[in-house]
């Protein structure tokens, strides 16, 4: 007999041993991020950065394949006995040596993960993962001059780029309410000193916001770099028109943490026919939040339409596509992104 038929066997054997579980399932008891098992990772610290943000340090399991500088991580949270997904920047760099790999979180007023994460979180706990995904990275070659732009948390995925990519020139405008809220600012400052990096900090409780238009009064060649923007929508948005503007929307890159909702309409009933409850929903709230607040247990991935973890089957009515307006009707198979979608009347979504 082949070592490869003995081993079935013997698996085979320790399936009748351990019915009604698997034998994976005792693996994942007493090894559970070794290779081949569903994606972990341990938590092995949480250090504060700011008064509310805090860089979580994760050992992920064998199966990790690595990221690239910028990109997330779907990260699957049990928080009060609920499994909750959020999609978190890495940090790290990519070759860090003891092969962990952070995410930096601010905790947002009433955020379920990222207060659990920031203020709870404990060493130890074991966390789902999925692969490092998404497109807001570098390019292959180097471009000779770089701006980031960036605001509260939007400072995580740029600074995976800069922990991992030294360019000649490279500039950041950065905003925060205070000098305090800048998460990494002493490594900035670092960066600074060891003239690694140019940086404008941008103060907004006492600056003000930052008003793109005069955008060249701190970066009078903002216009001939390579730019790469993340923060919150307003700022995202009046990025894109400017640069638009100028000709040039090539070459800004944005990374948002939340969809730009832009259309909403009339809502209704919403019916989670596999669950067996129903609830009344207005026509802007996301359906995954419209189930997760009536108690439904729903899939859910980056919340903001991009990763497609929150696809369920709409069994009857229809409903709207937050960003576009455009509205679905049910058919058979027939999916929809709850995450982006809401009620647009009386609606069956099958969970
Ligand atoms: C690609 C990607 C990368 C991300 N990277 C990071 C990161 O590196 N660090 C980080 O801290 N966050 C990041 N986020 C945001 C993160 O996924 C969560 O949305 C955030 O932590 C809030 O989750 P929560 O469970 O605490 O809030 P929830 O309980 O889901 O929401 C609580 C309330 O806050 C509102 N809300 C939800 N998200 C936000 C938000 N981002 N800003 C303001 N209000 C919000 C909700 O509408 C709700 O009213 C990223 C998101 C994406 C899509």
């Amino acid at each position: 007999m082949t070592s490869a038929a003995l081993r079935s066997r013997a698996w085979k054997l320790l399936e009748m041993v351990t019915t009604p579980l698997l034998p994976s399932d005792y693996l994942d008891l007493v090894s559970p991020l070794r290779a081949g098992a569903d994606l972990r990772g341990r938590i092995e610290s949480v250090r504060p950065e700011t008064a509310d943000a805090a860089t979580v340090v994760i050992r992920p399991g064998r199966s990790w394949r690595g990221h690239t500088a910028g990109q997330y991580v779907r990260i699957g949270v049990d928080v009060d006995g609920v499994r909750l997904w959020r999609a978190y920047s890495i940090t790290s760099p990519t070759d860090r040596h003891d092969g962990r790999v952070t995410i930096t979180v601010k905790a947002i007023p009433d955020g379920k993960v990222s207060n659990h994460l920031v203020r709870r979180a404990k060493p130890g706990t074991l966390v789902q993962l999925d692969q490092a995904t998404g497109d807001f990275v570098l390019p292959q070659v180097k471009p000779d001059k770089v701006l980031y732009l960036t605001a509260g948390s939007g400072i995580t995925p740029v600074m995976g780029m800069l922990r991992d990519v030294e360019f000649d020139d490279v500039v950041m405008v950065h905003c925060a309410p205070r000098p305090q809220d800048v998460i990494f600012r002493s490594e900035l400052r670092d960066l600074v000193s060891d003239k690694k990096l140019r940086l404008a900090e941008v103060h907004t409780d006492t600056d003000g916001m930052l008003d793109i238009a005069r955008l060249g009064e701190l970066v009078p060649d903002w216009a001939e770099r390579e730019t790469w923007a993340c923060g919150p929508a307003g700022l995202l948005d009046a990025a894109e028109e400017h640069w638009t503007e100028h000709g040039i929307p090539e070459r800004l890159h944005t990374e948002r943490f939340r969809p730009s909702v832009i259309v909403a309409g009339d809502g209704g009933e919403v019916t989670f026919s596999v669950t067996g409850k129903a609830v009344d929903a207005d026509g802007a709230t996301p359906l995954l939040d419209v189930g997760e607040e009536a108690g439904v247990l729903m899939p859910s991935g980056c919340r903001m339409g991009i990763c497609f973890g929150c696809l369920t089957p709409l069994k009857a009515g229809a409903v709207r596509d937050l960003r576009t307006g455009d509205i679905t009707e049910a058919e058979p198979g027939v999916l929809i992104q709850t995450c982006v979608s809401a009620a647009a009347g009386p609606c069956d979504i099958e969970r």
